[in-house]
């Protein structure tokens, strides 16, 4: 097991955020579990990924940041103590399993931060008809970029005439790990 544990755990309301009712988190330990990080990016979608530093962000939805480094875990958005144990015992459990079995997923060393809004916007309808709920096709391609919206909200993409434009798009968020926030 990669990660087997945990030397310490400290919680704390962060100064910048003092006003606002969330609590971060860092898990420190012994285990080096960089060697995980491609493996992690390509199974969980990693939102940015640093070969040198050795940093992989993981964004999960309602503001909430894992920050993998080889020695800590980063957590923050969390609401309480009970929802950061649950997320540091999920990351943990994640990172072994997805260990064990890195010899059968292929490593991703590209992120969904390297995705480019204009490439995305390219590939859209371009019409602005708003049937997203966003205003312009720019703003569905910035929250598409970030996770934020499926790619199934963009209801006209689905129409025939725009059938080579779609399947484009989704090859090229696919290169990039892209996954829908909501999706864990
Ligand atoms: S539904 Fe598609 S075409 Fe219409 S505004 Fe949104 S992104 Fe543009």
């Amino acid at each position: 097991m990669l990660l087997e544990k945990i030397d310490n755990f400290d919680i704390f309301r962060p100064k910048m955020d003092s006003s606002k009712e969330v609590l971060h988190a860092i898990a420190t330990f012994q285990a080096d579990i960089s060697p995980a990080f491609p493996y992690v990016n390509a199974e969980l979608g990693g939102w940015d990924y640093d070969q040198i530093n050795q940093v992989l962000l993981l964004k999960l939805s309602n503001g909430k940041w894992i920050t993998l480094h080889p020695h800590q875990i980063a957590i923050r958005g969390i609401r309480d103590l009970d929802e950061a144990h649950a997320l540091l015992t999920w990351i943990q459990t994640q990172i072994n399993d997805i260990y064990e079995r890195r010899d059968h997923i292929t490593p991703r060393y590209v992120s969904q931060a390297g995705l480019k809004i204009m490439e995305i916007l390219k590939l859209l309808p371009m019409t602005n008809c708003k049937v997203c709920g966003y205003l312009t096709c720019m703003a569905y391609a910035a929250g598409l970029r970030e996770g934020e919206i499926s790619l199934e909200a963009c209801q006209p993409l689905w129409e025939e005439k725009y059938r080579e434009k779609r399947e484009k798009l989704q090859a090229y968020l696919q290169s990039y790990g892209w996954r829908a926030l909501d999706e864990f």
